[in-house]
C-alpha cells in the first residue's frame, strides 16, 4: 500500500521482478540508495550503496530483477511497491533489437539496407508511458556498447531540450536517473510552439530535416548506423496528430512501431503499414506506474525545462544577462502565425498565410518574456532548413534606447545574429 508523508530513512526489499514507484513531493529532494542487490532506474543501473539526490517532482521507479533492498532518506509525496509490471515484455523487445543490431554490425557497411540497425518509433496517447520506454531501451543498448539515436520528436515534453523543439542525440551511456539526457551537443530544430496545430507544415518540414540530417550522419557512420535509433512521439493520435505519426513512421523509415497503451491505435497501423513487410508493428503494455499528468502539470513541466536549460537542474548553471542593440539582432518568425481555417475565411477565398514563409518581425514590447532561438543559419533563406546553436530569454525591452536585454547560457556575442520567435513564453519564478 502507498504510504505518504512519511520521513525517515527506512528500508525496502524488493522481490525479483518488482518495483519501488516514488513521487519526489513538489519542495523537497528526497535521497535514495541501493543497499544490496541490483536495481535499475528506466534501465539505467544503480551503483551500490552510493546516496542519489533526486529532484523535487520526479517520478520514477526502482526496478529489480533479480531482487534489490532499497533505503530512502526524506519524504515523498507517495511511494510503493509493485509487483506487476510489463518490463519482461519491454526487454524482450530489447532482445529482438539486439539481434537486429548484431546482423547491422556483421553486414558489409556498404549495403545500405542490411547494415541499417533496428529503426524503433514509439506511439501512443498522452502518459502512456512513451518517454520511459524510450529511455529503457537506449539504456539497455548503451550499457551493451552501442551508440543507439534517441530522437524526440515530442514539442510538448521532450527529454533533449527546451520545448517546441525537436531534436536528435546519440545515447553513448545509460541514461543518468537524476541528470537525464546529457545536453552536449544535441542537434536541434526549433518549431516554437508547444502544440503542432500552430503550424502543422511548418512541424513536417523540420521533421524532415531532421531525417534528412541524421540520415547524412548514418551514412558516414557505420556504428552509429548499426545502433539504430528510438524515436518518441507526441501523444497526440487522433486526426492530424495520427497524420503526423505516419509522417513520421514514414519519413524516417521506422521499421519497428511499438504502440503503448492503446489497442485502437494499433489495429489502425498494423492495417495501414501491413502492405509494408519490412515494418513490425508490436503492441505493448502500458504500465500501471505512469503518472497522468493534467495541462497545467505539463505547462509547469515545460516552464522547468526552460529553467532548467538556463539555471541547470540544482541551479548549478550561471547564465549571463547581455545587453544588444535592436539592431544588433534580427529576428524571424516563420508563418504568418496561426493559419486561420478555410471554414472562417469566405467562400473561394484561399489561407493567405504561407506556412513556411519567413517573415521578419520587428523588435517591441511583445518580445518581452519570450524564448527564441538562435539559429545556425549564415543567411536568412536559410533559417528554415538550419538547426539551432541554443536559446535566449528577453527580459527587458527599452524602445527608447532601443536596447535589448536578454539571458543566455553564456557571456559573449551570440553565435549568430539570426533569432527565431514563435509563441513560446517562459515567466521566471
Ligand atoms: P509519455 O511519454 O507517454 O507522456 P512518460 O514516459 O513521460 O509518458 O511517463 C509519464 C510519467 O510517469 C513520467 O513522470 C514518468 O517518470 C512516470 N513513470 C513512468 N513509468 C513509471 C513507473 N513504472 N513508476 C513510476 N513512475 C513512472
Amino acid at each position: 500500500g502507498g504510504s505518504a508523508s512519511v520521513s525517515m530513512v527506512r528500508q525496502v526489499k524488493l522481490d525479483k521482478e518488482s518495483e519501488l514507484r516514488v513521487e519526489v513531493p513538489n519542495d523537497t529532494p528526497l535521497r535514495l540508495r541501493l543497499l544490496s542487490g541490483t536495481a535499475e532506474i528506466f534501465g539505467a543501473e544503480l551503483p551500490p550503496e552510493i546516496w542519489l539526490n533526486f529532484p523535487p517532482r520526479l517520478k520514477f521507479a526502482v526496478f529489480t530483477w533479480y531482487g534489490a533492498t532499497i533505503e530512502m532518506d526524506g519524504t515523498t509525496e507517495l511511494d510503493y511497491t509493485a509487483d506487476e509490471t510489463p518490463m519482461v515484455g519491454y526487454v524482450n523487445v530489447h532482445a529482438i533489437l539486439e539481434g537486429r543490431r548484431n546482423r547491422a554490425k556483421a553486414s558489409s557497411s556498404n549495403d545500405s539496407d542490411s547494415s541499417q540497425g533496428p529503426r524503433v518509433i514509439v506511439v501512443g496517447p498522452t502518459d502512456s508511458g512513451k518517454s520511459t520506454l524510450s529511455r529503457m531501451l537506449l539504456s539497455w543498448a548503451a550499457k551493451q556498447g552501442w551508440k543507439p539515436t534517441f530522437v524526440d520528436l515530442d514539442i510538448g515534453q521532450g527529454s533533449i531540450t527546451i520545448p517546441g523543439c525537436i531534436a536528435a542525440t546519440p545515447i553513448e551511456m545509460p541514461i543518468d536517473p537524476v541528470e537525464g539526457i546529457p545536453l552536449d551537443m544535441p542537434l536541434v530544430y526549433f518549431f516554437g510552439h508547444t502544440t503542432p496545430s500552430n503550424n502543422v507544415d511548418l512541424y513536417k518540414v523540420l521533421v524532415k530535416e531532421l531525417a534528412r540530417m541524421l540520415e547524412r550522419q548514418f551514412s558516414g557512420n557505420s556504428e552509429s548506423r548499426a545502433a539504430g535509433m528510438v524515436i518518441n512521439t507526441m501523444g497526440w493520435i487522433e486526426g492530424v496528430g495520427y497524420e503526423l505519426l505516419l509522417h513520421a513512421i514514414d519519413t524516417f523509415n521506422a521499421n519497428v512501431v511499438l504502440v503503448l497503451g492503446q489497442e485502437k491505435l494499433w489495429s489502425m497501423l498494423r492495417d495501414v503499414l501491413k502492405n509494408k513487410p519490412n515494418v513490425d508493428v508490436v503492441k505493448l503494455q502500458k504500465s500501471g506506474g505512469v503518472v497522468s499528468r493534467n495541462a497545467k502539470v505539463r505547462q509547469k513541466t515545460r516552464s522547468y525545462r526552460i529553467r532548467e536549460y538556463f539555471y541547470g537542474l540544482a541551479n548549478d548553471l550561471s547564465p549571463h544577462s547581455n545587453i544588444a542593440n535592436f539592431s544588433d539582432l534580427f529576428v524571424y518568425r516563420i508563418g504568418g502565425g496561426p493559419q486561420a481555417p478555410r471554414s472562417a475565411l469566405p467562400i473561394g477565398a484561399e489561407p493567405a498565410a504561407d506556412p513556411t514563409r519567413l517573415v521578419p518581425v520587428s523588435i517591441n514590447r511583445d518580445l518581452l518574456h519570450v524564448v527564441l532561438a538562435i539559429s545556425f543559419a549564415k543567411e536568412p533563406d536559410e533559417i528554415i532548413s538550419s538547426n539551432v546553436a541554443g536559446f535566449i530569454y528577453i527580459t527587458d525591452i527599452d524602445i527608447q534606447r532601443k536596447k535589448i536585454t536578454y539571458l543566455a547560457p553564456a557571456a559573449g556575442e551570440l553565435p549568430s545574429k539570426y533569432l527565431i520567435v514563435g509563441t513560446l513564453t517562459w515567466l521566471e519564478t
